[in-house]
This record gives C-alpha cells, sequence and structure tokens, in this order.
C-alpha cells in the first residue's frame, strides 16, 4: 500500500454506508481510481466540501495493491463547478464529461491532457459563451487520447486528399472520411464539407489557443455534432445516457 497525491475531478460518487462514499476520480497522475471516502457523508470529514460531482481537489489517497478499493485520506477543494446560470447545457455538459470519463478512461491509465481539458472545459462551461465549442474540444481530444480519433486528411477508400471541390461524409464504423465518389447507398450519411473538417482538426489541436479561435457557424456545429455523436457513441458502443438532456438548440 503506497500514499500518493494528485489532483482530480470527482466523476461519480455512490453511497457505501451511513456514513461513507465510493468516489470515483479522474486523477492527473493516476487516471481514473476509485476509492472508499471513509466518514465523507458526515458534515465534518477529512474531505469538507471538496466531494461534489465535478469538483477539482487536491486528493492524498492509499493505493491498495490488490484489488480492493484505494482508501481516500484527503480532498482539499480547488474548485467546485459552477456551471453557467443561463444555460442548462453548461449543467448537463459538464454531467456529460463525467460520463465519458467514467465510461471511456482505464483505471490507473494516466493521460494528464485530458485531465487538462476536462478542467478547462469545466471552467469555459461556468462563463457565458457557448458552450459547444468547448465540449467539442473534449470530446475530440478525448477521442484522440484513447486513439479512436477519426481520420480526417482524406478518404479512406480512394485517398483523395480533402478539398474544397468534394463533399465527404463521416464513415464511423472505419473511423474516418469516405468521399462522395466512393460513396455507396448502404454508407449514406449526411455531407460534411471540407471547411468543417478543417474546424475538427483546429478544434482537437493541442494548443488551446489555436482550438478558442475557432467560432463555428451553426450549421457547422450541426455537422461537428453529428460527428463527435456518432465517434463518441461508437467507441462507448451506446449513445451517452446524458445526450438525452444536453439540447443542442
Ligand atoms: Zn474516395
Amino acid at each position: 500500500m503506497s500514499q500518493e497525491k494528485t489532483d482530480a475531478l470527482v466523476i461519480r460518487l455512490a453511497d457505501w454506508s451511513e456514513s461513507s462514499r465510493v468516489v470515483t476520480l479522474f486523477t492527473r497522475d493516476f487516471g481514473k481510481i476509485s476509492a472508499l471516502a471513509k466518514g465523507a457523508k458526515r458534515l465534518r470529514s477529512a474531505f469538507e466540501a471538496g466531494l461534489d460531482l465535478l469538483s477539482e481537489s487536491r486528493i492524498v489517497f492509499l493505493r491498495k495493491s490488490s484489488s480492493s478499493l484505494d482508501i481516500l485520506t484527503e480532498s482539499q477543494l480547488i474548485a467546485r463547478f459552477q456551471p453557467s446560470p443561463s444555460s442548462l447545457t453548461s449543467l448537463y455538459g459538464g454531467y456529460y464529461i463525467a460520463e465519458l470519463l467514467s465510461g471511456l478512461s482505464e483505471e490507473y491509465d494516466p493521460h494528464p491532457r485530458l485531465y487538462q481539458v476536462a478542467s478547462d472545459t469545466l471552467r469555459s462551461l461556468e462563463s457565458d459563451d457557448d458552450p459547444w465549442p468547448a465540449i467539442l474540444r473534449f470530446e475530440l481530444v478525448l477521442l484522440n487520447e484513447i486513439g479512436s480519433l477519426p481520420e480526417f486528411d482524406a478518404c479512406l477508400v480512394c485517398g483523395c486528399p480533402v478539398n474544397d471541390q468534394r463533399t465527404f461524409a463521416f464513415w464511423v464504423n472505419q473511423g474516418g472520411l469516405i468521399c462522395a465518389s466512393c460513396k455507396r447507398p448502404d454508407y449514406e450519411q449526411r455531407p460534411i464539407d471540407a471547411g468543417t473538417i478543417a474546424l475538427l482538426k483546429k478544434l482537437s489541436d493541442d494548443d488551446p489557443a489555436v482550438a478558442r479561435s475557432v467560432t463555428p457557424s451553426r450549421d457547422q456545429l450541426t455537422q461537428l455534432r453529428h460527428i463527435t455523436t456518432a465517434a463518441v457513441s461508437h467507441v462507448l458502443e451506446r449513445r451517452p445516457s446524458t445526450l438525452r438532456y444536453l439540447n443542442f438548440d
């Protein structure tokens, strides 16, 4: 058993006993962990207010060597999630992030970049800006980190590069694009234009400033949502349940 210290986002909470909880955390240095927080339901505990859903805290935990639960011993609040009161999309966008981190990350598989982007996305959802570009960036970075980001450079069948002269469609099972000449009726998809594909690349850029410079039109957002929802549902093997509440309009 070793004692570890890291930053963490609370992505799931479950009652364990009268006074304790099991907390699923997405941590900066260890990826996802599940830990028992003894006494977490008491008003005065070692965790104070640090264990609300989507709060970010600096934690100390005992890492168990066997398959039993880790033990959370301390948590110190860094930031509580306070979604913009003007938009329900911001609130449900946060729940969506928790659902995807919980469903698509593995225990003790660290992804520090994904941690940072998740944390940045939660902060963006607290502002009055349109929440969708930040949510899209999170989806794209997540897909990239787990090795499931579709190929956006060329047609998967004939290899023709993406350019303004052709339209493409997203071929979800193969994780890439198919051009109009290669498209067959059984791959019928909504068309995607080259401009939208360029936006996808910018939104998934390493540099957050590049992603922030993107201001998609409503039509482009619809196309982008279609691609990321299809790609995320494909790897999750179901449609994320939070999407029901995450109305696009
Ligand atoms: Zn083609």
